[in-house]
């Protein structure tokens, strides 16, 4: 039972590029660490970070036996808090919402038609192909558009109404993308990574609508 639930714990992953992409269960973790799929990343006292190998690790735990770790007839291993990824692609790829917000990040607050940037309560999302021409609500035919040029094309295709888009609208590819409840509380090795993800990582789902 102890062991389960020291399993079922939250691991930090990081991406190749160091920066927070995702949590995962320390059983997972573990997992990826045997496959040589991620390292550990930890800090020295000096607050200097490393990274471990599955077998750097496991002879690590074997110096620190009182660290919290998972112990079997002829292993003990510490639980991990933080892992690096060896690779982008050994977790699943998380598609980016499509919700409002991230329209008008996608856009960059920039009306698709003159080309120019709004405060987003003056922008309108518009239905490229006007739905009752068709046209559907998905990423390719929606985008951001100021009221001047919304009200200019009114319900006509572009072609229809003699303007264009600065550029096609597209399914933004999926980035790096945290989505931890930090009100949850997390390890505090964490905190260096965290705090950088607030500022570099797009705003979540929380805000969306
Ligand atoms: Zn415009």
């Amino acid at each position: 039972m102890v062991m389960n639930s020291l399993l079922n714990q939250q691991v930090l992953v990081l991406n190749r590029l160091w920066q927070a992409v995702n949590v995962c269960s320390v059983r997972r973790a573990l997992t990826l660490l045997f496959a040589g799929h991620a390292e550990v990343v930890q800090n020295d006292s000096q607050g200097s970070f490393h990274t471990f190998s599955f077998k750097q690790w496991r002879d690590l735990s074997e110096q620190q036996p009182h660290a919290e770790g998972i112990r079997s007839v002829s292993l003990r291993i510490c639980i991990p808090r933080v892992i690096l990824l060896a690779l982008f692609d050994r977790m699943p790829k998380k598609e980016v919402k499509f919700t409002r917000h991230n329209i008008f990040e996608r856009d960059k607050d920039t009306c698709q038609y003159c080309g120019r940037q709004f405060d987003r309560k003056e922008l309108n999302l518009d239905h490229v192909i006007p739905r009752d021409h068709g046209g559907p609500t998905n990423w390719e035919n929606i985008v951001c558009s100021c009221v001047k040029c919304n009200t200019r094309k009114a319900n006509r295709t572009p072609h229809g109404a003699g303007m264009r888009l600065i550029q096609r609208p597209k399914r933004p590819k999926w980035r790096p993308f945290v989505q931890i409840n930090v009100q949850n509380g997390y390890h505090q090795s964490w905190r260096h990574f965290i705090d950088i993800a607030y500022w570099n990582v797009e705003i979540g789902e929380d805000i969306s609508n």
